[in-house]
């Protein structure tokens, strides 16, 4: 039972799963609706929870025939308040004083407790310190190291409202030295990489070292997932090209990217980011308050629509649900206006033209080899031709990459016969992977080819298809092949 991948837009949508969406039947309309990749976010929520939340992802995809890519989101070193007295929220006005201190404390007006040790040696008298995503605006007026309740910040309120129990702290001027794995991420990381996630993406990366420590620590526990970095620090976006380089994929991460920086700075960083990704040929997700206003209304704001248009428009692999989906009050509903807006950009010559640009962009033109050279060809061959479709036949997903890296423009079909390369190539953009074993020899697998893509609805009789693959010759050898031909 396929669903209709047909009618999915090209851009891929990201949807974080929560309490208001980790049913099966919610997966399941999620995902009709046209999510290709759930994010497990680890800053929330117990390892069996995330367990059962992910064996129904794999048994709903496996069911609707749809390779569906899971991402393990890490936490990072996200700095955040403690508990509450009776779990109660209070408010603070400006002039208040409170101090932030390293002991275990249930927070009151007076005092909160932060988990990380470091937060007096880590600011100075003046600093900001901001409370749930900057709502809140704290000074530091004093410093006390070994004080009763440990090392204390007290802080002055400037933006007052109300504290709610764990929330992030952020700390905009100041330079964090807290390691990039915490040891919760380490420990999440080996129940992740056990559990089988498709990708992991890593949270605060301030430096390019972060993501290779981070992908050696992937190695050691016996993964191969790739490595998200999610761009939400000045101290990364001062190595941006660097951090591209070392990783497999990025995120711009809006939301604390908006309070670690300012939210005037973020939308040319996110232009730049996806521009630097694009030539680079990693995915990219374009990330937070894409359609926050759905969190309650049934309807977006005309502000939301225009911004999903431009993070297409930019050329974002994949766009982002957070809150909407995992405590919003219409999780499904939110992602079909999400992928309505991306058909109607989709459908239009300026998205067209922006594609075009993109696969003229790409870098390691002669240094990519013969896959990359072929993927370039394939993605000529059907804007010339103006083919339906591509198939693609992928072993290791790689040649498929190669092809999105291309924006053709048209559905790119990932035929492949390994599931966890099905499932991984789900997030990049215009590939619809395929799970199914493939016929060995040439002819009989363009049969399975073209019946697959006339079962999904990609192509009917008449029109053009363009197929690219690898098969066996003598001698073990592998022989890349491109063909295009009109569907009988
Ligand atoms: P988060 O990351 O939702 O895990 O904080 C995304 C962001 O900060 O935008
Ligand atoms: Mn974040």
């Amino acid at each position: 039972m396929n669903v209709n991948a047909a009618r999915y837009p090209l851009t891929k949508i990201v949807a974080t799963v929560g309490p208001a969406s980790e049913d099966p039947a919610s997966i399941e309309a999620m995902i009709r609706a046209g999510v290709s990749t759930f994010r497990l976010n680890f800053s929330h929520g117990e390892h069996e929870r995330h367990a059962e939340v992910y064996n129904t992802i794999r048994d709903v995809a496996a069911r609707l025939g749809r390779p569906t890519t899971i991402l393990q989101d890490l936490q990072g070193p996200k700095l955040r308040i403690g508990e509450l007295e009776d779990d109660r929220p209070f408010v603070v006005t400006p002039g208040d004083q409170i101090a932030i201190c390293t002991d275990v404390v249930q927070g009151t007006k007076d005092r909160v407790s932060t988990s990380y040790e470091h937060l007096a040696h880590d600011v100075r008298v003046g600093d900001a310190i901001l409370i749930d995503d900057g709502l809140l605006e704290l000074r530091v007026a004093e410093l006390r190291f070994g004080a009763e309740w440990g090392d204390e910040v007290i802080a002055e309120v400037v933006h007052g409202g109300l504290v709610k129990p764990r929330k992030g702290i952020n700390l905009p001027g100041s330079n964090v030295t807290t390691p990039s794995m915490t040891a919760k991420d380490v420990e999440d990381l080996a129940f992740g990489i056990a559990l089988g996630v498709d990708m992991i993406a890593l949270s605060f990366v301030r430096s390019p070292q972060d993501v290779i420590d981070a992908k050696a620590r992937i190695g050691d526990l016996g993964g191969s997932q790739p490595l998200i970095a999610k761009i939400e620090k000045p101290q990364a976006v001062r190595e941006l090209e660097a951090i591209v380089a070392v990783s497999d994929g990025l995120m711009v991460a809006r939301g604390d990217l908006g309070v670690e920086m300012s939210p005037d700075k973020v939308p040319l960083i996110q232009k730049r980011l996806i521009r630097l990704a694009n030539r680079a040929g990693k995915p990219v997700i374009t990330a937070t308050q894409m359609l926050e206003s759905m969190i309650v209304n049934p309807r977006p704001t005309r502000a939301e629509a225009s911004d999903i248009a431009n993070a297409l428009l930019d050329g974002t692999d994949a766009v982002m649900l957070s809150g909407e989906t995992a405590v919003g009050s219409w999780p499904t509903r939110t992602v079909e206006t999400m992928a309505q807006i991306a058909r109607t950009i989709e459908a239009d010559d300026t998205w067209r033209l922006a594609m075009q640009a993109i696969g003229d962009d790409i870098e390691h033109a002669e240094s990519g080899g013969i896959a990359y050279a072929i993927a370039n060809a394939a993605a000529n061959l059907a804007h010339d031709l103006k083919a339906s479709a591509i198939a693609v036949l992928t072993a290791t997903g790689e040649t498929a990459e190669h092809v999105s890296q291309h924006r053709p423009g048209v559905p790119i079909l990932a035929f492949a016969d390994r599931a966890h390369v099905a499932a991984r190539l789900s997030l990049w953009h215009g590939l619809v992977p395929v799970h199914e074993p493939l016929a060995t020899n040439t002819d009989d697998v363009i049969v399975q080819v073209e019946a697959g893509i006339r079962r999904l609805g990609f192509a009917a009789a008449g029109d053009r298809i363009v197929i690219v693959g690898s098969v066996p010759r003598a001698g073990n050898r592998r022989a890349l092949f491109l063909e295009c031909h009109h569907l009988d």
